[in-house]
């Protein structure tokens, strides 16, 4: 598939680089692209096309015995635009292969458990998709901001994360995390959106706006997460995601780059092709 439109892989432009620093990035950028929005409308409709025939591919091994798959990550503060990316993204493929899964606030059973119980049971299955909504980072931000557990705890969390990740990636899983990165301003536009709209009630919570408040802390919490969890085998990608036409193309061509990097062919016939042509001839 043709990448005039992208400088260089959308991997190598958005992977955290060494001694980045989040106050320094600007949300309204577009880093990597060499078009406007209407262009990559157009990309994106292409791109579709090759994730949607590349992940078929995942699910054929998968059904044909192979362990593979691919777990997309979403982080990002409300309305940095996780779920825009899971209607519009994971939208362009078969759902039939695709394991969503949103990540809220733990409930009482969970929160029994390890803060990795309730993830590694919904890491996707050989074959598929797996799309977390958030997800054990949350046990480093929200957690980490409003000192749920005692920082003695949640300080070891990084070091598990990447144990984690590392067997996760071991096993088959083509790990891409994205950190959806909006203005203040921003946010406050899109609330404000939620709040103009009966359509759009439903998704504003008022607590949204005291976290707000704690802006500064989150950008704090975020920072240690891309400091301490970019790993080799499990690398950030930072979306500047104040345009929304941008950060949905650049999470599809993410996705598409880590398929490719995946070679995946089409698991061969495990039956005589040639005979049962013969077989439904005479059928
Ligand atoms: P939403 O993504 O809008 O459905 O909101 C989910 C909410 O659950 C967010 O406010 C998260 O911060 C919260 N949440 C997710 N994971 C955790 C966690 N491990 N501990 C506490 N709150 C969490
Ligand atoms: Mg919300």
């Amino acid at each position: 598939m043709a990448r005039t439109r992208w400088k260089k892989p959308a991997h190598e432009v958005l992977r955290v680089p060494e001694g980045f620093r989040l106050e320094s990035l600007d949300p309204t950028s577009t880093p990597g692209w060499k078009g406007g929005a209407k262009a990559a409308v157009q990309h994106m409709a292409k791109q579709g096309v090759a994730l949607a025939d590349l992940q078929e591919r995942l699910y054929a091994d998968g059904k044909a015995g192979g362990h593979r798959s691919v777990l997309l990550v979403l982080q990002g503060m409300d309305t940095a635009g996780k779920s825009g990316t899971v209607s519009h993204v994971i939208g362009l493929v078969d759902p039939q292969g695709v394991q969503y899964r949103g990540f809220g606030v733990p409930t009482p059973v969970e929160l029994k458990h390890h803060f990795l119980w309730r993830i590694r049971r919904a890491l996707p299955a050989p074959g598929y998709l797996g799309v977390f909504d958030r997800s054990h980072y949350e046990d480093v931000l929200v957690v980490r901001v409003h000192e749920l557990v005692p920082e003695a705890i949640w300080s070891k969390r990084y070091d598990e994360i990447n144990d984690f990740e590392a067997k996760v990636a071991a096993a088959g899983t083509v790990i891409v995390k994205v950190a959806f990165i909006i203005t203040l301003d921003e946010q406050k536009r899109r609330l404000g959106a939620r709040l103009k709209s009966a359509a759009k009630y439903w998704k504003y919570e008022p607590r949204d706006l005291d976290e707000r408040a704690l802006w500064p802390a989150y950008r704090d919490a975020y920072q240690a997460v891309f400091e301490k969890t970019s790993t080799e085998v499990a690398p950030w990608h930072i979306i500047p995601a104040n345009r929304k036409w941008y950060s949905r193309m650049a999470v599809t061509e993410l996705l598409l780059e880590a398929f490719e990097s995946m070679e995946l062919g089409w698991p061969p016939a495990d039956f005589d092709v040639e005979a049962e042509k013969e077989r439904l001839a005479g059928a």
